[in-house]
């Protein structure tokens, strides 16, 4: 392997799809190394560092899901999330694992290498010590800037605990889709969770008092009865 060539880990399974990727990534100038289960997606990304990976979802041994956790406890690898149906591509983005982008299959080689670039120029970008542009969301009246923890609504700074800043953050990186209850309380919770189910929905209350124009009747947090909350897009 050349040093100025690029490596991608191919995780993927299906050995007629591993083999056409492999042709037009090294048609691109890519190195390509592949991993044919989740398990040595992770060894092979130990051993090798890849300058990116292509992760398939449904991969023997561990799933890509799995494999992408683990890999962001200790690495800021460039990943991509590949996925087999658009209907797995909402769990994938529901999970918020953490990878930089997502393709559904089938997908075309020039579009997967366009993303792959992308994801390679912010790594390098992030390397050279550029600053990254500041996550800003917004959504109607309200403007969240993620890294300072600030909250704006209309024209008012609001304070946010931590648990409740995180959940607002939540629904604004998926506005109009339900977020399970499970969701919520593992991605804001996680292992901490201890209590009932009642602190999703105290800490549900406390934000809506703070960012629906009449908490009483929410517009902007949306319940979906026994299945959870959603961020509403129908809002006029
Ligand atoms: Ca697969």
């Amino acid at each position: 392997m050349t040093l100025d060539r690029e490596l991608i880990l191919i995780a993927e399974d299906e050995a007629s799809f591993v083999e056409a990727l492999q042709l037009g990534l090294a048609r691109e100038g890519y190195e390509t190394l592949v991993a044919s289960d989740g398990v040595s997606a992770l060894e092979l990304a130990k051993q090798h560092s890849p300058d990116c990976i292509l992760l398939d979802v449904m991969l023997p041994r561990l799933s890509g899901l799995d494999v992408c956790r683990q890999l962001r406890k200790e690495s800021k690898v460039p990943i991509i999330m590949v996925t087999a149906r658009a209907a797995e591509l909402d769990t994938v983005l529901g999970l918020e694992l953490g990878a930089d982008d997502y393709v559904t299959k089938p997908f075309r080689m020039a579009e997967l290498v366009a993303r792959i670039r992308a994801v390679l120029r912010r790594a390098s970008g992030e390397e050279e010590g550029r600053e990254a542009a500041e996550e800003v969301l917004r959504f109607q009246g309200l403007t969240v800037y993620v890294d300072r923890h600030q909250v704006i609504v209309g024209d008012q700074e609001a304070r946010l605990p931590p648990k409740e800043f995180e959940l607002l953050v939540l629904f604004l990186r998926n506005p109009g889709k339900v977020l399970t209850r499970d969701i919520l309380v593992d991605r804001v919770w996680g292992h901490d969770y201890y209590g009932d189910t009642k602190t999703l929905d105290v800490h549900i209350k406390r934000l809506r008092a703070k960012i629906e124009p009449d908490p009483n009747n929410p517009s902007v947090l949306t319940t979906i009865r026994g299945v959870g909350y959603r961020l509403d897009l129908a809002r006029a």
